[in-house]
This record gives C-alpha cells, structure tokens and sequence, in this order.
C-alpha cells in the first residue's frame, strides 16, 4: 500500500509526487503517458524562470525529477475504477487487470482538447494549428487567425486574440454564438474580428509546412469558402479524463473533479489536481502549484488519519 497513490504523470502529477517522496513516505505514480499534455506541445514561454523550452524537453526533464527521489513509476497504466474500503484505504485498478492501493489518492489524469477531426487539423498541430490562447496566441502576432467554437471558451480566446493578432475569423456552427451576452457584446465590439455562424469547418489548408487557409461550409446556403489566414484555434471543449470516476467522486456538470481550496475531493483521503478538476485556467504552471498543494493536503491526511 502507498502512502500516496498518484494517478496521472502530467505536471500535476509530477508536482505531487516530488512533494509526497520529499515528505519521507511511500510514492507511486500510476500513468498513461508520463509528461501528459506536455508530450504534444511544442514552443513553451510561460513556464515562469524557464525562458523557453519545449514539451518532449519539458517531459523529460519531470521524469528526471521524479526520478531523484525514491518513487515507484508505474508506466503505461490506465485506471479504470476507483473505490474505498471501510478502513480508508482506496484502490485503483489498472485497466491491465492489476489494482494498486493507497492510504491517499492524488487523481492527476488531466483533459483533452477536443478536436475537429478534418483534414489538415492533424498534420499542422503545432504548424498553425493550436488548442491554447493564452500559450500560444503571442506566436500569431501580427497574424490572420481563425477560432473555431462559439461558446465561452471561444469567444474569450476570440477577444483575448484580438488584442495580439491582427484579424479574428470567430467560426460558429450553430446559427447564433453560444458564449454569455456580456462576452458576445465585448466581441461585436472589436473592428478587428468577424463573426460567422452555421459554418462547418471542413479543411485546414496548408503549403505543407504551415497553415495558410480554412475552408469552411456554409449549414444554410451549402456553398463552401476559403479563409486566407495563419492560425486556428480549435476552441470546441476541454474534455476531463475522468470518464472512470463517474459515480465515485463529485463531478462538475462539465466531468472536472470537484475539489476545494486544499485540492480535496468528496472522498475523504482522495485529493486531485490539474486539468482534470475544477481549477479554472489549464496551464502547466497551475498544474504544478496545484499539484504541489494536493500532495501537501495529502500528508497532512495521513498524520491525521494514520496511527502512531
Ligand atoms: P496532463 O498534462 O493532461 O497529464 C495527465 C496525465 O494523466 C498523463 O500522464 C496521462 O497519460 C495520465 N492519464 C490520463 N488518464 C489516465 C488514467 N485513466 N489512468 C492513468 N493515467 C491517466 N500550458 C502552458 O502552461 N503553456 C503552454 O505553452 C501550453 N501549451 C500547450 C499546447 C498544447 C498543444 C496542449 C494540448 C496543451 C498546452 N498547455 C500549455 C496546457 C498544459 O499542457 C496543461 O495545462 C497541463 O499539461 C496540465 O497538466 P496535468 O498534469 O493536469 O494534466
């Protein structure tokens, strides 16, 4: 049994189990992929101290620090179910068919953009084609860029955008913008952006090396048309990866882990942290102070609950 059971090798996760093997007790790291999100990012500029680094570098560099301590990493596993006996003790078990335990859970398994599934999107993620404003809309200063999505989380990037780039194309599917009045009011505002509705993306085009269009299909007319630009922003929902604890833990209507103020969710001894909760702004930064803090409250369970 781990004194601190960690699922999730993101930053978040990384973050815990630095902080839980620094505390002297027995860590484990249950995860998928070690370096989570990381992995698929490429320029990173707001990592604060480190100037500029990328993801594979960034991953590999967690992993090492992790690996300074006395941690017991268990790659390539994927929990599949959550549960807690009588004496407070919680399990998980892996989708391989094994099951690990730990007087406290740290849930780290993070989110996923979801995507638009076109041809093109694939091939120039990171080429043009990007999934986080507040990471890389400085790239596209002085740029042409489209956002896909109009809810919330659309317009906002649509607004923020506008301030950097030089042309927004805001791409809506529906027939009217989903995202509050307030922020549909702000964006009708701004000179520099257009607004498109019943438009289906159908294809980001590029020169094979970056974006350079957009086709788009009108839902009312049928016709399609060409946007000339130099980015898009897929802006069409952040999906938890917390299909697994469906029933077990508090989830928000969005799936994101329910936590509070000290990263504790609604089962005592189970803390979580990351992308994965309801912390608002998934950055790696955030990830990692919340993290830190889950394994804190982590420990300081344990010397309540554990016997002398
Ligand atoms: P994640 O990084 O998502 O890690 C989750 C971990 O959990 C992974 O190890 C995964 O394999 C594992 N996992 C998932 N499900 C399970 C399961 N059921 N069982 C076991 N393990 C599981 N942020 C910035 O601050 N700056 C940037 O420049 C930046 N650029 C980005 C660019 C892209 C393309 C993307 C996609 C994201 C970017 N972000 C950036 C966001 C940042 O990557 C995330 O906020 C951060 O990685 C979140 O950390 P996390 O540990 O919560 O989750």
């Amino acid at each position: 049994v781990f004194d601190v059971l960690v699922v999730g090798g993101g930053p978040a996760g990384a973050a815990a189990a630095i902080y839980a093997a620094r505390k002297g007790i027995r860590t484990g790291v249950a995860s998928e992929r070690f370096g989570g999100q990381v992995l698929d990012t490429m320029s990173i500029e707001n990592f604060i101290s480190v100037q500029e680094t990328d993801g594979p570098r960034l991953a590999a560099q967690l992993e090492a620090h992790v690996r300074q301590y006395d941690v017991d990493i268990m790659n390539l596993q994927r929990g599949s179910a959550l549960s807690q006996d009588d004496d407070g003790i919680t399990t998980v078990e892996l989708e391989s068919g094994a099951a690990v335990r730990g007087r406290s859970v740290i849930l780290a398994t993070g989110a996923r953009w979801r995507q638009m599934g076109v041809p093109g999107e694939d091939q120039y993620r990171n080429k043009g084609v990007a999934y986080c404003p507040h990471c890389d809309g400085p790239l596209f200063k002085g740029k042409r860029v489209a956002v896909i999505g109009g809810g919330n989380s659309g317009v906002e990037a649509a607004i923020d955008l506008a301030g950097i780039v030089s042309h927004v194309t805001l791409v809506e599917f529906d027939s009217q913008l989903r995202a509050d009045e307030v922020l549909q009011r702000k964006l009708r505002s701004l000179s520099n952006v257009r607004i498109i509705t019943s438009a289906q993306t159908t294809e980001v085009l590029g020169d094979g090396k970056r974006v350079n269009g957009l086709v788009y299909r009108d839902r009312a007319g049928g016709d399609s048309h060409r946007v000339e630009l130099e980015g898009v922003f897929v802006q069409i929902g952040l999906l938890p990866n917390t299909e697994w604890l469906k029933g077990t833990i508090e989830l928000s209507p969005r799936g994101e882990i329910v936590v509070d103020d000290a990263g504790r969710t609604s089962l005592p001894g189970v803390f979580a942290a990351g992308d994965a909760t309801t912390v608002p702004y998934k950055q790696i930064v955030i990830a990692m102070g919340e993290g830190a803090k889950a394994a804190l409250s982590a420990f300081d369970h344990l010397i309540r609950t554990s016997s002398p």
